[in-house]
């Protein structure tokens, strides 16, 4: 039986692979940025070996190395870990400044009308200050992420014009993708940017988009030999 009118038109998330494999030290890419790129134009991931944060700006593939510098992404570089979406025609709501990430994601929680769906978020305009990571290159054997997270390299960018690039899921989907918000960020002159630990803005708008859909190309990759699964608790200390 053929039921219209029942969902609303929310949008679709494409990942490759899953939190828990990235984890889990699955560095090896699976798939290309081109790709990655046929379903979605704004997203975020990371590329092989671990080598850097990326960021999916109006479908071109940026990455920031932990030496801070920013590459454009080759179409035929592969990455483990990846999730982009469409962010479409979704209006631009001007938001007041903020002091903090905090306050930051109380504002946008009021953007988002259902807990049980995902959201992409573009946020973009002036930034006060910005405190960004990225992670270096790992060698096989791979450790898990929450040892390779421990070189992490930090950057302090003020006053600078940029774009946020993230998403929100449920806790509920806490082995596959980052529960709560998980942005990216990039400056607007390519200068600099990473995964987003702290924020302050000025002048920005926000786009927020909801997704009811999720799609996922599974990790090859068997599943872990470790002898505890990922916890809630090494994911936050991963990824705050
Ligand atoms: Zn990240």
């Amino acid at each position: 039986m053929m039921l219209s009118g029942c969902r609303p038109a929310a949008g679709v998330v494409y990942q490759n692979s899953t939190i828990d494999a990235l984890l889990d030290g699955n560095y090896d890419g699976e798939m290309t940025i081109a790709e990655v790129g046929r379903h979605g134009d704004w997203g975020l991931g990371t590329l092989q070996s671990l080598d850097g944060e990326m960021i999916v700006v109006n479908g071109t593939f940026w990455q920031i190395r932990a030496d801070g510098a920013v590459n454009r992404v080759a179409p035929d570089a592969l990455t483990p870990f990846a999730a982009v979406a469409d962010v479409g025609s979704v209006p631009s709501i001007p938001l007041q400044a903020m002091e903090n990430y905090q306050a930051l994601q109380k504002r946008l929680d009021a953007l988002r009308p259902n807990d049980g769906h995902a959201y992409a978020i573009v946020i973009e305009g002036t930034f006060e200050q910005i405190r960004t990571r990225s992670v270096p290159a790992q060698d096989r054997p791979y450790p898990p992420l929450s040892a390779a997270a421990a070189d992490q390299r930090l950057f302090d960018l003020r006053d600078v014009r940029g774009t946020l690039v993230g998403f929100w899921f449920p806790q509920s989907m806490q082995h596959v993708n980052v529960p709560g918000y998980h942005f990216h960020f990039i400056t607007d002159d390519r200068s600099g940017g990473g995964h987003v630990l702290e924020v302050s803005t000025k002048q920005v708008t926000a786009r927020v988009r909801e997704i009811s859909e999720v799609r996922i190309a599974l990790p090859r990759t068997p599943p872990s030999t470790r002898p505890s699964a990922p916890t809630a608790s090494e994911l936050n200390r991963v990824e705050r």
